[in-house]
């Protein structure tokens, strides 16, 4: 299109031409028409008419001159608003198509877009608003109609002002859900505007919700399944209590071999049950995601040792030797989830002694690679493990060849305890040549407190000789005493000891009673000059300690020996000849002093299950208590009232949880009522059930027992909670 304003300057221009040049040759030949005329005495002069005329043409020469250089700028000019006009003709074309390519690409985009102006009326909405909203766009622009919004979403602001939210909106094919972004358009020259893209995610959405409600179904049905498991489990315990109990009693009558060797069968039987229905439990547990995690101060010695202590006894009884060695830069406290390091621990251990024939198992706790890491490393003398199945043992329900063949365990020890490590942000793996043992080792992370450790023991300037035939604890109890400052050699049989004998004064000698009582004699015929002689026994050897004394040892340790007793026994002062044996330190068998607890308490015991009731009162009869029996918790309770107010309380009541007509946790609530009202000392009621889970636990706690008891029961278990009871009682009083 042509800019009208400078196309008709171009007429105008050359039109200039006839009105300039005609007045110039008029004025010229006037000009010279005048000077002809003109004279003194007014006669015609034409010199002068020459002159006038030649003036004239100069100056009209002169006007022309001008004009024409006018002329030719203003022609430039007229080439360069001509040039222009083409140019700006462009980009008016240009911008018109942009402007169109932008509408095509707003109006055939899925998303809805909508322009609003401040005052919420639309400016401009593309063809799929208008399908939304179910109107045309006539009916839309101008107005302020908003969407029928039926669910709204949070509001999010993104760092560009963008702002998002979802709405599901009714629209005439149902509900549908759109994901908003509202940007506001700032312009030089119009007002700003709000323009909403909006993308409609419903399939998103809906899958969205398909999974989440999948999962809430699947978290059903395994919380659902634990509980089924709990039940079951509960189930079989109840009955294996008794069979548990019952063998331990028999085997305490008097039996023929053959008869003790079945008896021993069904006990073995039984507790395999027992650790298998722990373990499915635990995994259960552990699949429905219901691992609570603690995160307390612990002490990490003892926990390390008891749980080895417990332990001991099954590697003591296949001949094989347990050790444990704690690296003295460790923190003694450190802050972590207790039960769980210990559960570890006893699985992996416990598999170690379970794999091993000959030789013994070593625990050593140590720095790990990281700040505030310890290492956990397990290893055995055992038959190893292959490569190929080394990598699929953590896997649930994986066994080695020959335990899958042996039909024993379940495959799932590994599986938990990776699982466990794993929750506890840990690493686990194994390392095994076969035919070489295994090394399992897990890592944690458990930061410790920076209180000072207890002073270490100098021994600096001793000279110690270990003999001992045993590839595993001689050598962590001599890592122990090298850190502690001593010289130590540790020697296998006799005819080394005395090869070394003379080569130092030795001020103490260690010699392992596995040793067999004829090298033990020849070991001591040339030692009598060694102030300390100690022997190292297991706990089962104890009754050779009067002989052994009588030989000449002032001192023993009791395998595996804990690391303060080392210290302590290897502090004190050498035994005077003929003194009794040092045995003043703590010992480490973890099995209660049944004998010397205290005796003759009255105890109430509420079980409705017979045969469990029949083995509590023969377990509490046989530590010396006398136990009352009520079937069910009412009778428990009218047994507690008709105690009570003969004078004559019981000193402990021992309360099944579950019974029928008044449950365990009812009894002992009317119990506590009770003492509130009428002013009675507490009586301690220590629940006994047969479910593991910490909430059953919580449960009796908040109903007003003092502890609980696990069943299957076992007299030590007994005989331990009527002695801690009896030590709180002390400490309370
Ligand atoms: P389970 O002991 O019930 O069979 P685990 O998950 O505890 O199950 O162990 C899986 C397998 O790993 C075992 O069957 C055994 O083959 C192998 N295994 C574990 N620990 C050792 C070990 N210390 N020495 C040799 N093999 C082992």
């Amino acid at each position: 299109m042509q800019n009208p304003s400078i196309a008709g300057a171009q007429p105008s221009a050359r039109a200039k031409w006839p009105r300039i040049v005609l007045p110039v040759i008029v004025a010229t030949v006037a000009l010279g028409g005048v000077a002809s005329q003109v004279r003194a005495d007014g006669a015609y002069n034409p010199h002068l008419f020459a002159i006038g005329t030649a003036g004239l043409l100069a100056v009209a020469c002169a006007a022309l001159g001008i004009l024409a250089f006018r002329i030719r700028a203003l022609h430039d000019r007229l080439q360069e608003l001509e040039a222009r006009n083409t140019a700006l003709a462009r980009d008016k074309d240009a911008l018109t198509d942009a402007a169109e390519r932008a509408n095509r690409f707003l109006e055939s985009h899925g998303d809805c877009i909508v322009r609003r102006d401040r005052g919420g009326a639309i400016t401009y909405v593309n063809e799929a608003y208008c399908l939304l909203a179910g109107t045309t766009r006539e009916k839309l622009i101008g107005s302020t109609r908003a969407l029928d919004v039926l669910e709204q979403g949070d509001f999010a602001v993104l760092s560009d002002g963008t702002r998002i939210h979802d709405q599901k909106i009714a629209t005439m094919s149902g509900p549908r859900w759109i994901a908003w972004r509202d940007v506001p358009l700032h312009s030089a020259h119009a007002p700003t505007e709000i323009q909403s893209a909006g993308r409609d995610v419903t399939d998103r959405v809906n899958a969205e919700q398909a999974l989440a409600e999948a999962r809430d179904r699947a978290q059903d049905a395994s919380r659902a399944k634990s509980r089924f498991l709990a039940t079951v489990s509960h189930e079989i315990r109840t009955p294996l209590n008794g069979i548990l109990g019952m063998s331990d009693l028999l085997l305490e009558t008097r039996l023929t071999p053959e008869q003790a060797t079945y008896t021993r069968a069904v006990k073995t039987s039984g507790e395999t049950l027992l650790a298998l229905i722990g373990e499915i439990l635990d995994f259960s547990k552990i699949e429905a995601g219901r691992i609570d995690l603690d995160a307390r101060p612990f002490m990490l010695g003892p926990l390390i040792e008891e749980t080895i202590e417990l332990l001991a006894p099954r590697a003591q009884e296949k001949g094989l030797e347990i050790a444990t060695y704690i690296d003295p830069d460790l923190p003694a406290r450190v802050t972590g989830d207790a039960m769980r390091v210990r559960q570890v621990l006893l699985n992996l251990t416990g598999n170690a002694i379970k794999f091993t024939e000959t030789g013994g198992v070593s625990i050593a706790v140590e720095p790990g690679i990281w700040p505030d890491e310890i290492a956990f490393t397990v290893r055995d003398t055992g038959a190893g493990i292959a490569p190929e199945e080394q990598k699929r043992i953590f896997g649930e329900f994986e066994q080695g060849e020959a335990a899958a063949k042996a039909g024993s365990g379940s495959g799932l020890g590994l599986a938990i305890s990776r699982r466990l490590v794993e929750s506890m942000n840990g690493r686990i793996g194994v390392e095994s040549i076969p035919g070489n043992g295994a090394t399992f080792e897990f890592t944690l992370p458990l930061p410790g407190e920076s209180t000072p450790r207890a002073a270490a023991p100098d021994f600096s300037g001793r000279s110690i000789l270990i003999v001992s035939p045993g590839a595993v604890e001689a050598p962590i109890m001599a890592r122990h005493l090298v850190d502690w400052g001593a010289h130590v050699a540790v020697v296998p049989d006799i005819r080394a000891a005395a090869a070394i004998l003379p080569e130092r004064i030795w001020d103490t000698l260690i010699a392992d009673h596995a040793l067999g009582d004829a090298a033990l004699a020849e070991l001591l015929k040339p030692t009598g000059d060694i102030a300390r002689r100690i022997v190292l026994l297991t706990p089962s050897a104890r009754g050779d300690l009067q002989r052994l004394r009588d030989e000449g040892f002032a001192g023993y340790l009791i395998k595996p020996v804990r690391t303060v007793s080392l210290a302590a026994r290897l502090a004190a002062e050498p035994a005077r000849e003929g003194a009794p044996m040092l045995a003043d330190i703590e010992e480490t068998s973890i099995v209660p002093d049944i004998e010397g607890l205290d005796h003759g308490l009255s105890i109430l015991v509420a079980e409705d299950n017979e045969i469990n009731a029949l083995l509590t009162r023969a377990h509490l009869s046989k530590l010396g208590h006398r136990p009352c029996l009520a079937g069910d918790g009412a009778a428990a309770w009218d047994s507690y009232l008709a105690a009570h107010e003969s004078g004559a309380p019981y000193d402990l009541v021992l309360m099944d949880v579950r019974m029928p007509e008044l449950d365990g946790l009812e009894a002992v609530r009317r119990i506590r009522a009770h003492e509130a009202r009428i002013g009675a000392p507490r009586m301690p009621v220590i629940a006994l059930t047969a479910n593991a889970f910490p909430e059953d636990r919580e449960a009796c706690l908040s109903a007003g027992m003092d502890d609980v008891l696990v069943k299957p029961l076992s007299r030590e278990k007994l005989a331990d909670m009527i002695a801690t009871l009896g030590r709180r009682a002390q400490a309370a009083a």
